[in-house]
């Protein structure tokens, strides 16, 4: 593509800014061909060549920035690192195209514990193709040809277990490979309450003679917390802890509260409250309990990732990997 004029200049310019856009706007190609229209340009190019284009020359670029950026990132984890600059603490996470259980692409990533936390790794899941899906309608008429497509594409199949079983797997491969592509290694991991991500990691260490320190994110110990101290107040409801004013339980008015704001004025609990819930924090701030909690490190990230990943793929669209993966 060797532009001759100025104007034909602009125009592949526009035409490449629209592949992104319409990726990052969810459109596809019918959505700019309308947008073209009313703004009185040409129309973007035929759909074949748009299709080529987007494969041949978008995604390369992407994935190449995509490198870039989470090689940035681990410099930067490795610089802010304070022991072993190459034992990195990160947070992991899993996530659905579709909710359930049944989506057909996951995604797992794995973000830094910087002050500014960064995605470092994502590896996607999929139990389906696109291609090898449609080329099952020639499979009938034409062997030959099937055996041509199936042979010559690149398959975005890559799993075939359940798909509650894809963030395990996901994280697994991301730790696996962390070494011969960055060499680093994720020592210590922040999950959530998805047990069975922890489980494999300590069944099939991705670093021998390495132990993965697990630490548990913050937000969820508060949940425990709160689920805690919601069950004791059920649990003491109707026993008679403060007989002189006639009150039963741990909670109300004085006591503990739930769902109000907290208004930054001096508080105190009745000692036998404080008696009653003495348990839950002694279990729950114990030394051991917070060191696994220590440094106040969440998923909050994750989370933010995620929803940003499928608002440029989304979940009640249909999608292939290969967006998934720009
Ligand atoms: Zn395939």
């Amino acid at each position: 593509m060797i532009p001759d004029t100025e104007h034909r200049d602009i125009n592949i310019r526009v035409q490449l800014a629209s592949f992104l856009g319409t990726h990052l706007a969810g459109i596809g190609r019918a959505g700019v061909a309308k947008i073209f229209g009313a703004m009185n340009l040409a129309p973007p190019v035929k759909e074949d060549h748009y299709e080529e284009i987007d494969r041949k020359l978008l995604l390369p670029c992407i994935k190449k920035f995509q490198h870039e950026s989470m090689q940035a990132a681990i410099y930067e984890a490795v610089d802010e690192n304070d022991g072993d600059p190459t034992a990195l603490t990160v947070s992991g996470d899993g996530t659905w195209q579709r909710r359930g259980f049944k989506s057909i692409h996951g995604v797992a990533a794995v973000l830094s514990c910087n002050t500014t936390p960064k995605v470092l790794d994502v590896q996607r899941l999929s139990k389906k193709c696109l291609i090898c899906t449609g080329a099952l309608s020639v499979k009938n008429k034409d062997l030959d040809l099937y055996d041509v497509i199936i042979h010559n594409h690149d398959c975005e199949s890559n799993y075939d277990g359940s798909s509650g079983g894809m963030e395990s797997q996901g994280i697994q491969d991301i730790f696996k490979r962390s070494f011969p592509k960055y060499q680093v290694q994720y020592t210590r991991y922040i999950g959530d309450g998805d047990s069975s991500v922890m489980w494999n990691l300590t069944q099939h260490p991705p670093y021998p003679g390495i132990e993965i320190e697990k630490i548990e994110d913050i937000n969820h110990w508060s949940k425990k917390m709160l689920y805690r101290l919601e069950k004791l107040a059920q649990e003491l409801k109707d026993t008679m802890l403060d007989p002189e004013k006639k009150r039963k339980g741990i909670g109300g008015v004085n006591r503990l509260t739930k769902g109000t704001k907290y208004d930054q004025q001096k508080h105190s609990l009745p000692k036998y409250v404080m008696e009653a819930i003495k348990p839950v924090f002694e279990d729950l701030a114990s030394k051991e309990t917070l060191q696994h909690v220590l440094n106040g490190s969440s998923q909050n990230a994750n989370e933010s990732f995620h929803s940003f990943l499928w608002s440029m793929a989304p979940k009640n669209r249909y999608c292939s990997g290969t967006i998934i993966d720009s």
